[in-house]
């Protein structure tokens, strides 16, 4: 869907119209401008493990005259543990997402990132906090380097490869003479949805932010990509805090933290085990491995 063949600075552009197509134009601009965030120090040493990353405060929201599709939700997300967001499609798992990265405005309630409401932090500085993986995972045409590159311009060949292996991807390299250099896509290495979405968080890898936030597909995947995204998972979990909006059991089961979310509102908070006894609707989910219907 998102590819594109043609030369980057036309790719760019281009991209940006069919997002804009779709009516994510500000999401796209903020993705491209994001600063190359390699010097923060917040790295894994840097952590402040525990404290508070994420903190959603009686959140409200709505879209445009729309019905509300989040009502006072609250939950905490400390650093350097894993909150999965689970529930039926339409039940506002992405949204909240999209609203860490303020891509919207809040109706009511308050969202801290970092200990610091949002809405007082410059978009640069909130995004520096943050990785945002989208389940639709855009790659760009042009080749392998400048998918890689987009976020981390400054990255190393040895610090490509090094994420490439992280999300067991390192086999790309190898599937041309040209490594690194290959075009993907037509003419090129053909990715398929599961190498793309592995590719994107391969990409937020290299800019290291201490935030990953991750929508994971909806679709079934084989069992190779399936096994590979877990793997994916895992590395990017590694010393950092993670907020995945989860279909996959095996994503859920491990988690600190898991949200049970239902028409807006948050209708049960805990772990796998806690949920199974406590929560009708999580026994439900975690019965059809958390995909339920195709999500939008
Ligand atoms: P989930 O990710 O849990 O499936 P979403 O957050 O995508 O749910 O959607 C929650 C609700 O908000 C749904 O009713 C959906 O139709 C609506 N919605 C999502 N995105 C938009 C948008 N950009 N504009 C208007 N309504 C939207
Ligand atoms: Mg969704």
């Amino acid at each position: 869907l998102f590819f594109l063949v043609m030369p980057l600075g036309g790719a760019l552009q281009a991209y940006t119209q069919l997002q804009a197509g779709l009516g994510a134009l500000e999401r796209i601009e903020e993705i491209l401008t994001l600063p190359a965030e390699t010097d923060h120090d917040t790295g894994a040493a840097g952590v402040p493990v525990g404290g508070p990353a994420v903190e959603f405060d009686q959140v409200g929201f709505s879209y445009e005259n729309g019905d509300p599709v989040l009502r006072d939700v609250s939950f905490t997300v400390p650093y350097g543990t894993r909150t999965a967001l689970v529930g039926p499609s339409g039940a506002g798992k992405s949204t909240l997402l999209s609203l860490v990265e303020r891509f919207y405005e809040l109706e009511s309630g308050q969202l801290r990132v970092a200990g610091r409401d949002v809405r007082d932090q410059p978009r640069d500085e909130l995004r520096s906090h943050l990785g945002y993986v989208e389940q639709e995972a855009p790659v760009l045409a042009g080749t392998l380097r400048d998918n890689l590159l987009l976020a981390s311009p400054s990255a190393t060949d040895a610090q490509m490869a090094d994420v490439l292996a992280a999300v067991n991807l390192t086999d790309l390299i190898d599937r041309t003479p040209l490594g690194l250099d290959a075009q993907v896509g037509e003419g090129g290495v053909l990715l398929s949805g599961g190498e793309r979405q592995r590719l994107a968080i391969a990409r937020t890898l290299l800019s290291a932010p201490p935030i990953l936030l991750l929508d994971e597909p909806t679709s079934n995947l084989d069992a190779r990509n399936e096994a590979a995204l877990r793997q994916a998972i895992s590395a990017v979990a590694e010393n950092r805090t993670l907020i995945v909006v989860a279909h996959r059991l095996s994503t859920v089961v491990d988690s600190d933290q898991i949200v049970v979310l239902e028409h807006g509102k948050v209708v049960a908070v805990g772990r796998h085990a806690e949920l199974l006894e406590s929560s009708p609707l999580y026994r439900e989910l975690a019965a059809h491995q958390f995909l339920v219907a195709a999500d939008s």
